[in-house]
């Protein structure tokens, strides 16, 4: 029995997961266009692979992973280009990138499958195969899961925890394919040397815990566990299950791997088995439909549905007058339907009046200190609104900004109701734009140097020919005046220039 240990703060909001929890997970229709972003993950664009015209195959590579940090794309299903163009994508900026349109044919036609040998395959090719795939955290991170596959731990946490309110497809996931979840969890496991697996499931999701342990079977009890953790959210923050699991406190700007340890979602353990065992790229995930819908559940969906053609499988009740990606505690609203699901989609949550009321009037910040003890990460959230609202940016970064995971306890227990999670990702925006305006400016200044350098040099080159070139013409007309002199004195005294040329003979 594994010894649990409590991360600071936390909440423990009503978790709502039975009005989806109950519903197998049932495939999503095909979309009549699917729009694919070539940005599916934290680290940059994949490089775009095909043109508006071609033919596709499902699963075959839209978009190459560039550099060590990249992801690949792929066609979700058989079908033809109609266009590559920059479309809106479901992100709390509202950015757009540019997204492969697809016009499924409807025939479902799969590239050639590779499957891998996971215990003989040597590790470097099983993790270009996780790359290849276009594997990354489907927990919500979206990271390239190849690049986490490069530590070296001693204990690999699979994670299932999934303590967002309202969301259950990581839980009829283990319910109903434990087996791949498992089989993934291995295969990471094999990748970074780990000694043991532990599987850290919600005591709220029994059914889920038990499928892992009887698909864990004959695995040695010592090195694969499934350990029920409390229900408190946010355990399923990475750091915070750590902790629980075991007792380790990461602090901040440190990682995981630092003690030894790395942690990986089930629904991306679960896409790593599909990629080596049965050679499947990553184009499709299990999204909760929950909240105010007249049939909650989940469903299996291919990357770059569009939002709207999941509405008909739910039934958005009357009064919907919001949808929000996420859980109702880290999702952001929606300003647009027509945004694709990405791989970072685990929820399309339809908001109502009813069920989730609008939040009374922001109030003043009375310092009470609740923020405080609710945040799991052991920040100061007044102080990091207070710094946010006054666009003080250099204080928040003081202050670990960029240690917040955005998990919205201290919103969550904030009696003046301020929504504090959305100064946290103003200000991280800001941060963001200013570096990255910082990085085109001294970009720009070191050209712009160069340039001149440049200048000066050839200014300097040309100088110094144009010097060479006077020396040589002066050097040669002294030659020649030199020969003209003795020419003109040769033909003046003839006769002294017949004796020299005598004495010379
Ligand atoms: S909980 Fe709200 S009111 Fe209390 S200190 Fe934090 S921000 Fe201020
Ligand atoms: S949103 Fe950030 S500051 Fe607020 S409780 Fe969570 S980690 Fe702490």
């Amino acid at each position: 029995m594994l010894e649990l240990f409590r991360f600071p703060g936390g909440v423990k909001p009503a978790s709502h997961k039975q009005a989806s929890s109950g519903s197998p997970i049932v495939r999503a229709p095909l979309p009549k266009r699917l729009v694919v972003p070539f940005r599916q993950s934290a680290t940059g664009p994949a490089t775009i692979q095909v043109a508006a015209g071609d033919k596709v195959l499902k699963g075959q590579l839209i978009g190459r992973a560039e550099g060590p940090f990249g992801a690949a794309v792929h066609a979700p299903t058989s079908g033809t280009v109609l266009a590559i163009e920059s479309c809106p994508l479901p992100h709390p900026s509202g950015l757009a990138a540019p997204c492969a349109i697809i016009e499924p044919d409807g025939e479902e036609r799969w590239i050639d499958l590779i499957p891998l040998d996971p215990f003989t395959t040597e590790v470097d090719a099983l993790r270009t195969r996780i790359r290849d795939a276009g594997i990354v955290g489907l927990g919500g991170a979206a990271f390239p899961s190849h690049v986490k596959t490069k530590a070296s731990i001693d204990t690999l946490i699979i994670n299932g925890a999934e303590c967002e309110p309202w969301i259950t497809c990581d839980d009829r996931l283990m319910r109903e394919r434990a087996d791949q979840i498992v089989a993934g969890a291995r295969i990471l496991g094999r990748l970074m040397g780990a000694k043991r697996i532990v599987f850290g499931v919600e005591d709220n999701k029994p059914e889920a815990a038990l499928a892992l342990r009887n698909a864990l079977g004959e695995c040695d009890s010592h090195s694969c566990q499934v350990t029920a953790v409390p229900t408190l959210y946010p355990a399923g923050g990475e750091k915070q299950l750590i902790r629980v699991l075991t007792g380790i406190e990461i602090p901040y700007g440190k990682l995981g791997p630092d003690f030894g340890v790395q942690c990986f979602n089930i629904s991306t353990a679960y896409a790593v088995a599909r990629a080596v065992l049965h050679g499947e790229p990553l184009i499709s995930r299990i999204i909760t439909l929950a909240g105010n819908y007249a049939q909650p559940g989940n469903f299996e969906v291919l990357i770059g549905t569009p939002m709207e053609s999941l509405l008909p499988l739910g039934q958005p009740k009357a009064d919907t007058d919001r949808m929000v990606m996420g859980g109702p505690m880290m999702g952001f609203a929606l300003p647009d339907l027509g945004v694709p699901v990405v791989k970072a989609t685990n929820c399309l949550l339809a908001m109502s009046p009813a069920l989730f009321p609008p939040p009374p009037p922001e109030m003043p910040c009375i310092r009470c200190g609740a923020c405080t003890r609710a945040c799991p990460v052991v920040l100061q959230p007044h102080q990091l609104y207070w710094y946010a609202r006054s666009k003080n940016f250099g204080k928040t970064q003081e202050y670990h900004l960029f240690d917040c995971i955005e998990c919205g306890c201290c919103a969550f227990v904030c009696p003046s109701r301020i929504p504090l999670v959305d100064y946290y990702r103003f200000a991280k925006s800001e941060i963001r734009a200013r570096e990255k305006e910082k990085v085109a400016a001294d970009q720009a200044r070191e050209r712009h140097e160069f340039r001149q350098f440049r200048e000066e040099r050839e200014k300097a080159e040309k100088a110094a020919k144009l010097a060479a070139k006077a020396a040589e013409t002066k050097a040669k007309l002294a030659q020649e005046d030199t020969a003209k002199i003795a020419a003109a004195q040769a033909r003046a005294h003839p006769e002294e220039s017949n004796e020299s040329t005598k004495e010379g003979a």
